[in-house]
């Protein structure tokens, strides 16, 4: 029985790691929920699982969900945190065996960051992290003998495709000693592949959050729409398997069937194929190296008529690019760019600017800020907040 704890249990990612340890009751137990405001859903969570701790790291809401325990028999054994650094205690707990990284946002970072540095196996959805803070996650897994299992479904696919050796030293190992030409991150397009360039500036909100393969919370939903989640994902991968830009591509693929690939010098491309579920890269991270049962439908190719594939159409994507030159230009611009791109969706959710404003709003704080390397976790959040200011003013700029 393994002791695991959700960051995020309240989201996408947290219920569907939720609803995998449902299926496989035998061997996970949910030690410790972490969340931040809604008090609702921890309640329901608390009442179900029944773990050890749970944490919001809103001072509030904790109060609230102390309240509304108390409601219920349960509450005398489940202990309520507070606040941050409760978060990165519980992540770091010598009783916790599986960390689920699934915070939204480089809110995420401290608890994983906290996770790593004790040794833990950590499961990673929270991209944001390794976005900001890349290498200095790469070292504290390599020097304190964690385990980093990636849970994005496209990183998840590459690293089901790699072989053992690479698997186990990620983040060092190299192409070259494994026979690996490059990987191909694929993207669906996301729900605005097919509406004209003008057509951008008019979509809502609703419309951004609906995507046509995936259900998932709405900052990366809204991400997918503008493909900054592929520039995430991209700048998070060449963190995770050690890519040089050349060793890295996007493909589009509508249909969402294959994940990612890993091309090899010899010809042979590996890939992994599944329906479009969470569960399935949730359950692999979960279990591995061995993999568990969770009796969800598997793919079946006699139903599929065709998989498309299409390069990537560099004007419709503005927020792609940005990524991908942000990424070659090192970890400050990263920072700036993830910082630049949480203000600004959380603006368009707000209805302050137009989908196609997001890019600019980005452009626009890359633009005006110039900062050396970051050397410490302070100096990434530091980088982080001048960022957000900007963004803040970049936003002003842009209102409707
Ligand atoms: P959601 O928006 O659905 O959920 C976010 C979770 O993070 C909620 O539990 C929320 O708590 C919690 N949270 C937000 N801010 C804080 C904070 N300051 N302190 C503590 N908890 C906080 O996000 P998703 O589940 O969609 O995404 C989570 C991560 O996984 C993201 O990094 C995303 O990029 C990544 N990911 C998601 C995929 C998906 O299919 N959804 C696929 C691949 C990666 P509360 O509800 O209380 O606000």
């Amino acid at each position: 029985m393994k002791n695991l704890i959700i960051l995020g249990s309240t989201g996408s990612i947290g219920i569907n790691t939720l609803d995998v340890v449902k299926r496989n009751i035998n061997k996970f137990n949910i030690y410790a929920l972490v969340a931040k405001s809604n008090v609702d859903l921890m309640t329901k969570q608390c009442l179900i699982f029944n773990p050890k701790y749970v944490c919001m790291t809103d001072e509030q809401a904790a109060i609230e969900l102390e309240k509304s325990l108390s409601l219920h028999k349960i509450y005398t054994k489940i202990k309520v945190l507070a606040g941050f650094d409760s978060a990165c205690e519980l992540s770091a707990l010598k009783e916790v065996d599986i960390v689920m990284s699934a915070i939204v946002g480089i809110a995420g970072l401290l608890p994983t960051l906290s996770a790593l540095k004790a040794g833990k196996k950590v499961l990673l959805a929270n991209k944001e992290s390794l976005v900001t803070c890349g290498k200095i996650l790469i070292k504290e897994l390599c020097k304190n003998r964690a385990c980093l299992i990636p849970v994005d479904s496209e990183h998840s696919a590459i690293f089901q495709s790699l072989p053992k050796s690479f698997q186990n030293a990620l983040g060092r190992a190299s192409f070259d000693e494994h026979g690996i030409s490059r990987i191909i991150l694929t993207a669906s397009g996301g729900p605005f592949r097919n509406i004209s360039l003008t057509e951008l500036s008019k979509v809502t909100p609703k419309q951004a959050c609906n995507h046509p393969n995936w259900s998932m919370g709405k900052k990366n939903s809204v991400d997918s729409a503008t493909m900054m989640n592929k520039g995430l994902e991209y700048i998070a991968g060449r963190w995770l398997f050690n890519a040089s830009s050349k060793g890295i591509d996007i493909l589009l693929h509508p249909q969402s069937i294959i994940h990612s690939m890993v091309s090899y010098i010899d010809g042979s491309l590996l890939a992994q194929l599944s329906i479009p579920d969470m569960r399935i890269p949730i359950a692999y991270a979960m279990g591995f190296p061995e993999r568990i049962s969770i009796n969800i439908r598997s793919l079946d190719l006699s139903f599929l008529e065709k998989l498309n594939f299409y390069s990537i159409d560099k004007n419709r994507y503005p927020c792609l690019q940005l990524a991908i030159s942000a990424s070659n230009d090192g970890q400050s611009a990263s920072i700036i760019l993830n910082a630049a791109n949480e203000v600004a969706v959380e603006a368009f959710l707000n209805e302050r600017i137009r989908f196609n404003r997001i890019a600019d709003v980005i452009k626009r704080v890359l633009d005006s800020l110039v900062i050396k390397e970051p050397e410490s976790i302070e100096e990434i959040l530091w980088i982080d907040q001048q960022a957000r200011k900007e963004a803040i003013l970049s936003v002003n700029h842009f209102n409707n």
